[in-house]
């Protein structure tokens, strides 16, 4: 089946869609959600997701990543899987997770599909990752990593998020993780939304030099490696690569590509700026003329310089990331 493009008026073709089929989560990590209240549960139901993804499919989107709050809590992610491979002209399909649930569901998420898995973690230390995502949960998260790299085909990363009070034994520690595994280590800089507005991300100049005195020296990946805008470096002697994701210090909005539709049926063009608009999930024809008009008016990049109050003001677990 041929699909049109998705251009916005800055000529940018948009192919990856993040969709997020549930904002709950069984973590509270602290840059990302609050302990406490945090409004009505959203979760998209199957009906719903096989239709965003038939419509998305025939206007451009040629890879999906399902994420959450966390995606391995909704009573149907297998299913979910299968309907994005299948849904008209998605190739790729891969989901990012804290990984507790995928030493149980991993292997049936390969038979359905799944291409790739980016697993949260950002310490290997028990009491940091108690402080960190407010349980105790470090164990099955390890075990959810160890069964995704014996799932075979898996393309498995680890994403892991830096804050200027990060021990630089955690930050090594993670990094190490690649270097005698087949996955890559990514740290991906802080962004200030939701509950991390006025939380201090590590500075990524300052990341390099902590990483290159241990590692030695790093050397740029010149090859795109995964779907995103990462920039992927080699260690001597390491497996898996080390990649870096800046979005607030270099924006790489030009080469923006990105659409997100949360749990609650909202189709956000920017993760940054409140823009976009309420799906209508029912109806195929005209979700698929809303898609076109709100990507038409994306805007040319985020403002996360400009503290102008016309930011983000849902948390993160409800975007998705
Ligand atoms: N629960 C899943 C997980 O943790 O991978 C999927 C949802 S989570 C919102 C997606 C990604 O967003 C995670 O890698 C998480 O670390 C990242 N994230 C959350 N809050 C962030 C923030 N303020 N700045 C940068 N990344 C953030
Ligand atoms: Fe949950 Fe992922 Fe947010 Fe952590 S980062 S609270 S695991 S949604």
């Amino acid at each position: 089946m041929t699909s049109e493009l998705l251009k916005d008026s800055f000529g940018r073709v948009m192919d990856y869609l993040r969709l997020s089929i549930t904002d709950r989560c069984n973590l509270r990590c602290v840059y990302c959600m609050p302990e406490g209240e945090t409004g009505p549960a959203h979760q998209l139901s199957l009906p719903s997701i096989e239709r965003i993804l038939k419509v998305m499919g025939s206007l451009g989107v040629k890879k999906v990543k399902i994420t959450g709050g966390e995606p391995l809590v909704h009573p149907h992610i297998a299913q979910i899987v299968r309907l994005a491979k299948n849904a008209p002209n998605i190739h790729n399909v891969t989901l990012t997770t804290n990984g507790l649930l995928l030493e149980k569901l991993a292997e049936e998420l390969v038979d359905a599909g799944l291409d790739a898995v980016n697993i949260s973690l950002d310490t290997l230390d028990p009491s940091r990752f108690h402080y960190l995502t407010r349980r105790d949960h470090l164990p099955q998260a390890l075990a959810g990593l160890d069964r995704a790299l014996k799932a075979g085909s898996l393309a498995v990363k680890v994403n892991c998020v830096p804050t200027a009070e990060s021990p630089i034994k955690d930050l090594l520690a993670l990094a190490h993780l690649a270097q005698d595994r087949p996955l890559h280590v990514r740290f991906i800089e802080l962004m200030p939304i939701g509950v991390s507005k006025g939380q201090i991300g590590l500075d990524p100049e300052k990341l390099m030099n902590i990483l290159t005195q241990s590692l030695g020296p790093l050397t740029p990946i010149s090859r795109q490696l995964g779907n995103g805008p990462a920039s992927y470096y080699s260690a001597e002697g390491f497996v898996g690569k080390i990649g870096f994701i800046s979005a607030v210090k270099s924006c790489f909005c030009e080469r923006c590509n990105r659409l997100r539709v949360t749990a609650d049926g909202y189709l956000k063009t920017c993760l940054h700026m409140d823009r976009g608009l309420v799906l209508p999930l029912e109806d195929e024809a005209a979700m698929a003329d809303l898609i076109r008009q709100a990507v038409w008016a994306k805007p040319v990049s985020h403002l996360f310089a400009e503290d102008d109050g016309r930011g983000e003001e849902r948390i993160m677990s409800r975007i998705g990331g």
